[in-house]
Formats: C-alpha cells, structure tokens, sequence
C-alpha cells in the first residue's frame, strides 16, 4: 500500500506543532476528547433537522480504554465519524478543521457547543505516541476506514470492519527515555486526573474502566481487584455547581480552559441569583491589561449561555465600559436560544441581569479594596486608568459608583490613598481637597505651587494621569469637599502675611512688575506679587476653572 505524504506544507507545520505549539504533553486528551464531543454534537444538531435521525442522549458517550500490555491509549466515540475523504482531508491536512467547515455549512453561528476550529489539535496525539491509528464508520455508510500515520512521514488509509457508527483514536504510547515519562498515560489514575482537569464539562459522558477493590465473595477481610465502568466527567458545567465544591484552581482552570486571558486571574465572582431574576455568572477581574486594552480593538462583553448552551461569545450589553476589563460568562434559563442580538437589547431580563452584575462587580471590587488593598493596587494598576475614564464620560452620570474605587498617590502617604482616607483625614480649619498635576511625582513635589499647602500640613493629592483632573471635574466635591488646584489663584488658605505687605510690595515695585509683564507679551495675563511662596521666586497661578495642565492637555487634543 502506497504511503500518501503529508501536503509539504503540512510535514514542517506538523513537526512544530508536536515539538512546540503545546508546552504541556497532557493536553492531547483534553484535544481528542473535544474532537470526540464535537463528533457527537454533529449528530445531535443533524438530528435536529432530520425527522428520520432520533438522537436518545444514553446512546452517546465518549470511551477511554488502555491496554498496558500493548502500550495503547484508545479514545473512542459514538459520534459522526469520517468517510475516506474526511479522514484523507481533515486528519491529512494539518489546519484544516472540518468542525469548522460544519459549522458553516450548518450555518451554525454562536448557538452551538463545537469546540473544534484550528484544525490542528488532534496533532497533538504524535506528543506522546509513536504511531496514531483512527478508526472511523461515518453515520449512513456501511464502509469503515482505517487511518495510520508515524508522524511526520505520512499516512495511509484502507478499508477496514467496523460494527457501530463513530471513531475510534488507537494511540500507541511512546516509549519511556531517560528524559521523557510516557507511562503515565498508560495510568487509569493518570488519565481521570486529566479528564477532570480539561474536560469535566463535556456534555457527554466520558466513560472508563477503573479498578476499584471489592471484598471477595463469601470473605469479610479479602479483597480483589475488579473493573467497573465509570463516567469520569461531572458534565455539569462549573458555573451550575454549588460554590462550596469549588476550589480556587477550578477557578483558575476555568479562566485558561476558556482563554479569557493568558494571565491568572486576580479575582473571581461566582454569582448565583435566585431573585427577581435567575442566572449563573461567573466572572473575573484579570491581573494585567490585555496588550489591546487601551486601543480601539478591544471588544469587551460577557459570554451569554440559556440553559448552558453558548448564544454568543462577547455580549457587550451585560457590562458597563468603565467595568469592560471583565471577563467571564452569563448562563440564565430564561432567555430564548433563538434570540437575535437586537431582541437582546431590548430584552428586560438581559437588562436586570446587566444592573446585577454591575453593582456585584462594584461591590467586589471595594471588599477588595478594603480587604486585599495590595491586589486592588494590582488591579488599579492596569485598569484604575478606566475606572477614571468612567468617571469622566457621560457627564459624570457613575460617579456615585466610581468614585469610592479610586486611588491618587498622596503628599502626606506617599502612597496611593481613597477620597475618603483623604477626607478623614483633614484637619478641621482644610476646606479644600487639594491637588497638584503634573508628569510625574518628582515634577510634582518640585512644584512652588505646593509649598504653600504642605506648609499648612495638608495632605496634597497627585494628578499624573492626564485624565485625572477631568474625572475629579465630574465629581467636583467629595463628602461636600470641593477640589482645589494647587496653582489656581484662590487657595482658601489664610495667610500669615498681612494683605497690605503684599499691596505695598506691588506698589513699590510697580515698574518691575509692568516691566516683566511687558517682557512676557502675550504670555501671561498679569504678574502679581504673591503670598504663597515661600523659598521659590516665582510661580505660574491660573484664574478661573482650567489649570495650566488641563490647558496643556485640551490644546494637545486634535480638534
Ligand atoms: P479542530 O478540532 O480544531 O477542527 P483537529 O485537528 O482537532 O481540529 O481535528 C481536525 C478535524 O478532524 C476536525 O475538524 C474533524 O472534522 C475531524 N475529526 C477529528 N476527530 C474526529 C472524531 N473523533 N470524529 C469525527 N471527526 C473528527
Ligand atoms: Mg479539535
């Protein structure tokens, strides 16, 4: 028998993909497994148009069988299986995903289960074996083939017996090197340790012989060894699962298995509402800004799932733009399948299921705050920058939501602090909340603007995001405390030196004053003298509400 090559693309593609695409060998059954659930799910949705096709849900399983002695690894399905041409262009040409093609065909958009679409998971399975045969009987034919390949050489097909529908992937498992441990995968324990790690949501059973100890009949105090078949995956997805069940890893596995980020998460809402409206959410605040975050790329939006089947993959409308740094998913019972993406603007569950989530995210992120401040910091760090943008948009409309979230690098802390520390702080005769804006925190502690205020002992807050002066514009007071720039002209603060020495001071120097200002042109509107300084000469002051920098930054703005 002929041996077909590989497409001369596919050989090289092929030898990458089993040396470096996956950093961790296990996953070839987690990729085999989610080919063999997707087999399944073919049937089912042909089902679904076909009167002739009865789907009874006992009928499908996927099987995972070894056999020490032969050293194979056998994963087994019920579902769809491959005709010759399927096997010769889905398994022998690498990136070709017949899921993908399926799902065109069927014009299946977002509301279905089928994981598959890279075409090049069940590459995988040459990680760990030395030869990977497939066994397939495509459903409406009699004829099953046989597909065998060592890898990067080729592959040959034959025709071959076969009793049911489905597929059948023989791995045989590589040898053991003094560098690289493949017996493990000749392990029942090993194996179900894997299944329930990557696939415990499978909606099919996952099933395999485990050897369980049985006290032999007729004997009290001896035991045997006997095979019984078990299902190993729970199938009940994480987010219908009593939160007591879950530990932190089920959580952080959950966030890589979806690939909501490549980092881990800082925290996670499991949300389980019972009230007015009914839904499952799980959701995430990531550690780091994703590398588009900031740019118009970034799509934000919540996956959507009605009773644990996927309606879309980024809906937007479940959360607010200044919270679009959350990942994670929705599943509510009450939303129909079908439902269209302009119904579910207008649907008045989706909108009570958004305030929710939106006041649950908010709350989560003060307890944070309050119990975990070196996380929040974490978090601030790399989306605190939108938190403020949200303060700032809509006409500061969330204000009252954001504003207990935010965080500025104070004088007297040397730290970021809350408004509210601030504010708790201040000495009785303070009337302002002050602040000072600048580049950096050294630009700003050189600043003469500050002496004045620091001398009083007021705490003074930083302003080093460009933003950060427009957000507190919106929330113009805090606890009934106006905010005050260090450089605008009336700084509330009583002086020492009396009104009339500066008057005098002024007069007397009344010629170098209209001297500098002459000299200064257009620059500056009026050179005055000024209480405020203390060891610096000279200081820029603005009148009215903009300050210097916030001039800067609208004459930076394209118009
Ligand atoms: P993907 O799953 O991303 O499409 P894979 O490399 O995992 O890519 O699989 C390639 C294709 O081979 C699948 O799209 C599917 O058409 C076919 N296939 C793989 N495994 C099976 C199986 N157990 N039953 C039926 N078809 C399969
Ligand atoms: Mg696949």
């Amino acid at each position: 028998m002929a041996i077909k090559q590989f497409e001369a693309e596919s050989k090289r593609l092929l030898e990458m993909m089993i040396n470096s695409i996956y950093s961790q060998r296990e996953i070839f059954l987690r990729e085999l497994i989610s080919n063999a659930s997707d087999a399944i799910d073919k049937i089912y949705y042909k089902a679904l148009s076909d009167d002739q096709l009865v789907f009874n849900k006992e009928d499908y399983y996927i099987k995972v069988a070894v056999d020490k002695a032969n050293r194979t690894l056998t994963i087994s399905d019920t579902g769809i299986g491959m005709t010759k041409e399927d096997l010769e262009s889905n398994l022998g040409v690498i990136a070709k995903s017949g899921s993908l093609a399926f799902k065109k065909e069927n014009e299946l958009k977002d509301g279905h289960n089928i994981i598959g679409q890279f075409g090049v998971g069940f590459y995988s399975a040459f990680m760990v074996a030395d030869v990977v045969t497939v066994i397939s009987k495509p459903l409406g034919s009699d004829q099953a083939h046989k597909w065998e390949s060592e890898g990067a050489e080729g592959y040959t097909i034959e025709p071959c017996e076969k009793d049911s529908v489905g597929t059948e992937i023989i791995l045989k498992i590589k040898e053991n090197t003094e560098d690289d441990q493949y017996d493990e995968y000749l392990e029942e324990y090993r194996l179900k340790a894997i299944i329930k790690k990557y696939s415990d949501f499978i909606r099919y059973p996952i099933k395999m012989d485990m050897k369980e100890q049985r006290p032999k009949e007729g004997s009290e105090n001896e035991f045997e060894d006997v095979l019984e078949e078990q299902t190993v995956n729970s199938m009940v997805p994480i987010w219908r699962k009593n939160k007591s069940e879950l530990t932190p890893e089920d959580y952080d596995n959950f966030y890589v298995e979806k690939r909501y980020g490549f980092d881990k998460p800082l925290k996670h809402i499991h949300i389980s509402a019972d009230g007015a409206v009914v839904y499952n959410a799980i959701l995430f605040i990531p550690e780091n800004t994703p590398f588009d975050y900031y740019t118009k790329e970034y799509e934000k939006g919540l996956e959507l799932y009605s009773n644990g089947v996927l309606i879309m993959n980024k809906c937007a409308d479940l959360l607010p733009d200044y919270f679009s740094f959350v990942k994670g998913m929705v599943d509510s019972e009450d939303l129909s399948l079908n439902i269209s993406r302009e119904m579910l603007q207008h649907d008045r569950q989706l909108t009570l299921i958004a305030k929710n989530i939106k006041s649950k995210i908010k709350s989560q992120l003060q307890s944070l705050l309050k119990e975990e401040r070196e996380k929040y910091e974490k978090f601030y760090k790399s989306f605190g920058r939108q938190l403020k943008f949200g303060v700032y948009s809509d006409y500061g409309m969330n204000k009252d939501v954001l504003q207990d979230l935010l965080l500025f690098y104070s004088s007297k802390e040397k730290k970021l602090v809350t408004l509210e520390e601030y504010v708790s702080r201040m000495p009785e005769d303070q009337k302002y909340i002050y602040y000072a804006s600048g580049d950096s925190i050294e630009r700003i502690e050189k600043l003469p603007q500050t002496e004045m205020v620091a001398d009083k002992g007021y705490e003074i807050l930083y302003f080093t995001d460009d933003i950060d002066e427009f957000a507190i514009k919106m929330i113009m007071a805090y606890k009934e405390k106006e905010f005050k720039s260090v450089s605008s002209g009336d700084l509330g603060i009583e002086s020492d030196a009396n009104e009339n020495q500066t008057e005098t001071e002024e007069s007397d120097n009344k010629e170098l004053f209209d001297y500098m200002k002459n000299a200064l042109a257009d620059k500056v509107k009026s050179v005055k003298a000024s209480k405020r300084l203390k060891t610096h000469p000279v200081c820029l002051s603005t009148e009215g509400e903009l300050t210097i920098e916030m001039e800067k930054i609208l004459k930076a703005m394209p118009n």
